[in-house]
């Protein structure tokens, strides 16, 4: 078994960003710009848009982090968006999820232009990404093509199997995985809660991509020998050994299943760091196209 270290891979692509980051530099041009909205104090948005807000740090890029208080009305979030989205200053876009419940998700996704959705949550950018033209991709099934293909995963031809269909991760990781392109060429099998024959069907996956939100939902006797597991599932746990009083727990039992598959995403330090290493080449990616 060999892990898939997306701390380790989101390192490589943040020194590859800085690098150009640099040289856009040296030429005259401006640093990329990143803004981010944070609705209210939810512990764990807080952690993720602090995480993301540093790494714009890390790689050079400038950063604007809005907060709204969390019973902000719809009106004036949507009127943050408006002003972004006119502020020719920044490049990238995102909305921290979830949103409290008073608010639209997708009536403030769809406020941010498509072309600075670096997060690719737009329904522009999805309809895109089915027709496999340009576009943003959402930044965590991009990470995972990403972390795939730095490991020469072969996925032509092989039975990928993923467990959630969220409009963020599982259905576009399905047809990702499905499209005709260096990491895709998979036959693809979409399940989620009204799946009836979930283990029969996981048990056939040669790569196996797990995004509900359970910890440790997918044992050993769901695994096929060999299999290549990525785990997207975060999942804050209460904890009496760290100092914090919690720990992060992934959708898979990893000390159960690791054993058999041939490549494994460890949780933390797989899926998360990848997601926020394509959210900023997404960014840099719209910083270009955009001067
Ligand atoms: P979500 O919106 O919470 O949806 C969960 C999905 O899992 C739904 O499609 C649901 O099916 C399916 N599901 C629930 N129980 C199931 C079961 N028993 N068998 C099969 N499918 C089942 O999903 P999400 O937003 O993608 O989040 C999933 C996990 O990934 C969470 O832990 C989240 O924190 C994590 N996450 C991590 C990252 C990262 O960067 N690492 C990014 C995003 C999310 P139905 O549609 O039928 O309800």
């Amino acid at each position: 078994m060999q892990l898939l270290d997306g701390k380790l891979t989101a390192n490589t692509l943040k020194d590859e960003i800085a690098i150009e980051v640099n040289s856009i530099i040296a030429k005259g041009g401006k640093k990329p710009h990143l803004a981010a909205i944070l609705v209210g104090s939810n512990g764990a948005s807080e952690t993720y848009v602090n995480a993301k807000v540093k790494a714009c740090d890390k790689v050079g890029f400038d950063s604007t982090l809005v907060r709204l208080d969390a019973n902000v009305s719809e009106e004036i979030l949507l009127n943050e968006v408006r002003k972004i989205n006119e502020n020719s200053a920044i490049d990238g876009l995102i909305v921290q999820l979830p949103l409290p419940k008073h608010i639209s998700e997708s009536k403030v996704t769809e406020k941010i232009v498509p072309e600075k959705d670096v997060d690719g949550f737009h329904p522009i950018n999805l309809g895109r990404m089915m027709l496999n033209l340009p576009s943003f991709l959402p930044a965590t099934p991009a990470g995972i093509l990403e972390l795939l293909e730095r490991y020469e995963i072969e996925t032509s031809g092989k039975h990928c199997v993923v467990i959630g269909r969220s409009n963020i991760v599982g259905s576009p990781m399905s047809v990702l995985m499905a499209r005709n392109t260096k990491i895709g060429n998979c036959t693809v099998t979409l399940t989620h809660s009204r799946t009836t024959n979930l283990k029969e069907i996981s048990r056939t996956a040669d790569i196996l991509i797990v995004a509900l939100g359970k910890p440790e939902f997918v044992t050993a006797d769901m695994v096929k020998e060999g299999a290549v597991i990525v785990d997207v599932g975060i999942t804050r746990v209460k904890s009496e050994i760290t100092k914090s009083g919690w720990k992060l727990k992934g959708d898979v039992a990893f000390d159960e299943v690791a054993p058999k598959c041939s490549f494994i995403t460890p949780v933390p330090g797989g899926v998360g760091p990848m997601t926020i290493a394509s959210l900023l080449k997404n960014t840099l990616i719209s910083a270009k196209q955009r001067k």
